[in-house]
């Protein structure tokens, strides 16, 4: 079991009058991370990740209190992806019963950091990144018309920012009856970092500015601050937020 250290932070941006992100690091001492990030342009974004991250939050402590050594991967991926579920039944639930909700969603990320793995759910474009080893890898695929393009060959990834439909997300919590999350368990190693943002940050810091400050090694807390003051500096278009989970040697 590694010790765990993590910090969590949101922040409303430059340029926006609202911070309709939401996170959560509740369950952080047990191993559970969320973070959401209300859809743009429809009413109650605010309300749709505040939510989401509240019923992810609960699953999260009935998973985790029954996690142990002897859980098989498997199990515990299709459990968070329920939780996911919940979350989606829970925000089209709440948007029937208010006509100003109507089409109200979210993009949702989850991990879960446990013995010597993490596993980490999403659907919309929150994203996932581990520092590893001096190396920053994505760990979780945009559900957007332009990260399809890319992935299909449609479109160079150096025309992706200017294109139209940039912003376009094929999935989010609350438009289908199905939510339609993607899962995955990698293995942790001490020294590893866990990153978790909101588009906010990923939008306004390219890879290598990322490796640039995790790189750093500033404490966890330190690291996530200086991470939103950067993305602000970068012009801070969008909300911004980040978890950030340190991997300790061995408890
Ligand atoms: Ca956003």
């Amino acid at each position: 079991m590694f010790a765990v250290h993590y910090a969590g932070k949101t922040d409303r941006g430059l340029r926006r009058e609202h911070n309709e992100d939401a996170y959560s690091v509740r369950h952080g001492t047990l191993g559970g991370f969320v973070v959401a990030d209300g859809l743009g342009g429809h009413a109650g974004g605010e309300i749709a990740s505040q939510l989401a991250v509240e019923s992810i939050d609960e699953s999260l402590l009935e998973i985790l209190k029954d996690l142990s050594r002897e859980t098989e991967t498997e199990e515990l991926e299709t459990s968070v992806l329920k939780a996911m579920g919940k979350a989606n039944d829970l925000v089209r639930d709440r948007a029937k019963k208010d006509a100003a909700l109507t089409g109200m969603g979210c993009t949702l990320l989850t991990a879960i950091v446990y013995e010597s793995r993490a596993t980490i759910a999403q659907v919309g474009d929150c994203r996932a990144y581990m520092w590893t080893a001096e190396t920053l890898t994505q760990l979780t695929t945009d559900h957007t018309v332009v990260a399809d393009m890319i992935a299909k060959g449609t479109l160079d990834p150096e025309q992706a920012q200017h294109h139209p439909y940039f912003h376009v997300l094929e999935r989010a919590v609350g438009i289908e009856t199905d939510v339609r999350a993607d899962v995955r368990t990698i293995d942790i190693h001490a020294g590893d970092r866990l990153l978790l943002c909101s588009d906010g940050l990923w939008n306004m810091l390219d890879d290598d500015q990322l490796s640039a400050i995790l790189s750093e090694r500033e404490d966890t807390e330190r690291c996530v601050t200086h991470l939103i003051s950067e993305a602000n500096h970068m012009g801070g278009e969008d909300n911004i937020t980040v978890v950030l989970v340190d991997i300790g040697e061995d408890a």
